[in-house]
C-alpha cells in the first residue's frame, strides 16, 4: 500500500493508503518526488467540478519523479529516470484531434482530474505524457514544468517579439511564469496585481509590477507607450475588472489573449473592438513542443524558479496548502513532498 491524499468532496480532505497500480504496456509507473498546488485543485476543493470529479479523488498534476517501473511495450526511458508529465491524454477520435490541436481534444482526460493524479506516492501514467528532465534541473524545480509549459504555450500563441508592450492581469503563479516567459523573449512586461505580497515577490523576481489601486495602470501604459497602448494584455485575473481594463490598455489592433478561467460570464467592451480592431486570442493548457520549451528554459537556469516556490509541506499538508491559498495569504507556489 502507498500514501495518497482523497479529496471526498466538501471541502474534505482525507489522508490514507491506496494500493498502486502497475503499469500496462504503454504506461509507466513514476515514484513521485513533489507535486505542486495548482488554482484548478483549488476550484476542486471547492465543488466547483464536483460532476466531473469522481470520489474519493486523488488530486494533483503538476508534479516530478522517477520512473520506478516501466510496461513492456515502453521504449526510450529507463528506471531510475527523472521525469516529469504532462497530464493530458487526447482521444485522437473527435474534430479537435483530426484538426491536430489534441491538447485542447473534446474528450479529453486530463490527469489529476478526470482520473487520478499524483497526490499519492507512486503514480502510472501513459508513457507518452512523461518527459524526461535533465540532470542539472532538479525534482523540486521540476514540478513547475507543468505551468510554465502552460506560459510557454500562452506566449508562443501570442508571438511576442522583442520589445513588444505587455501587460500581465493578474499576479498569481500562472500570471508570474507568463510575465517571466514574454520577458525572456524580449517583451516589455508590466504585472498588474492587487495583491501586496504579490507585488513584492514579483518585484524580487525582476518583473515591473503595479498595484492598480494605487496605480493608475491605464495612464502607465498610455504614457509608456506615448498614447499608443499595449501590443498585448494576457488575462489570468479571471476578474471583471480585468476584462474592463483588458479592452482599455490595447493599441489598435492589440491582441488580448484570455489566459483565465472566468467561473462568471465577465462583460467585455466590444465596441472597443470593433473600434480599435482589436483581436482576441484564448489559449489552453500546452503541446508537447511547450513541454520541450519548458524543460529547455527551466534547465538554462534563467528563471527565478526558486522564488515561485513559496512552500514545500509533506502530503498532509494540502488542505492548509488550500486553506492558505483561499485566504490570499503569502503564499505564491505551494508543493508538496512525497
Ligand atoms: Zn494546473
Ligand atoms: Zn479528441
Amino acid at each position: 500500500m502507498i500514501q495518497a491524499a482523497f479529496y471526498l468532496g466538501n471541502r474534505s480532505i482525507r489522508l490514507g493508503e491506496i494500493q498502486p497500480r502497475d503499469p500496462a504496456t504503454d504506461e509507466v509507473q513514476i515514484k513521485v518526488s513533489h507535486c505542486g498546488i495548482c488554482g484548478t485543485d483549488l476550484h476542486i476543493f471547492h465543488g466547483a467540478l464536483d460532476k466531473r470529479v469522481s470520489m474519493p479523488a486523488v488530486l494533483g498534476h503538476e508534479m516530478s519523479g522517477t520512473i520506478h517501473a516501466l510496461g513492456d511495450g515502453v521504449a526510450g526511458l529507463a528506471v531510475g529516470d527523472s521525469v516529469a508529465v504532462m497530464p493530458i491524454a487526447p482521444c485522437n477520435d473527435c474534430p479537435a484531434c483530426a484538426a491536430g490541436h489534441n491538447h485542447i481534444c473534446h474528450n479529453l482526460n486530463f490527469l489529476g482530474i478526470d482520473t487520478p493524479g499524483a497526490f499519492q506516492s507512486y503514480w502510472t501514467v501513459p508513457a507518452h505524457t512523461v518527459h524526461r528532465i535533465p540532470d542539472n534541473l532538479s525534482l523540486m524545480h521540476g514540478a513547475l514544468l507543468e505551468p510554465l509549459a502552460v506560459a510557454c504555450h500562452d506566449v508562443r500563441l501570442a508571438d511576442v517579439q522583442s520589445g513588444d508592450q505587455i501587460v500581465v492581469v493578474g499576479g498569481g503563479p500562472i500570471g508570474i511564469l507568463v510575465a517571466l516567459v514574454a520577458q525572456h523573449a524580449g517583451g516589455r512586461v508590466i504585472v498588474s496585481e492587487i495583491n501586496p505580497y504579490r507585488v513584492e515577490l514579483a518585484a524580487l523576481m525582476g518583473l515591473e509590477t503595479v498595484n492598480p489601486n494605487e496605480t493608475d495602470l491605464v495612464d502607465l501604459i498610455m504614457s509608456r507607450t506615448r498614447g499608443a497602448g499595449a501590443d498585448i494584455v494576457f488575462e489570468v485575473s479571471g476578474s471583471q475588472a480585468g476584462a474592463a481594463v483588458m479592452t482599455e490598455l490595447l493599441r489598435t489592433r492589440g491582441l488580448a489573449v484570455i489566459v483565465a478561467n472566468f467561473p462568471r460570464n465577465p462583460q467585455v467592451d466590444l465596441y472597443r473592438f470593433f473600434w480599435r480592431e482589436l483581436r482576441m486570442q484564448g489559449v489552453r493548457v500546452y503541446e508537447s513542443q511547450d513541454f520541450a520549451d519548458a524543460i529547455a528554459l527551466a534547465a538554462g537556469g534563467a528563471l527565478p524558479l526558486d522564488r515561485i516556490i513559496t512552500d514545500v509541506r509533506p502530503l498532509g499538508g494540502l488542505k492548509s496548502g488550500f486553506e492558505d491559498m483561499e485566504q490570499g495569504g503569502k503564499v505564491m507556489k505551494i508543493l508538496l513532498e512525497l
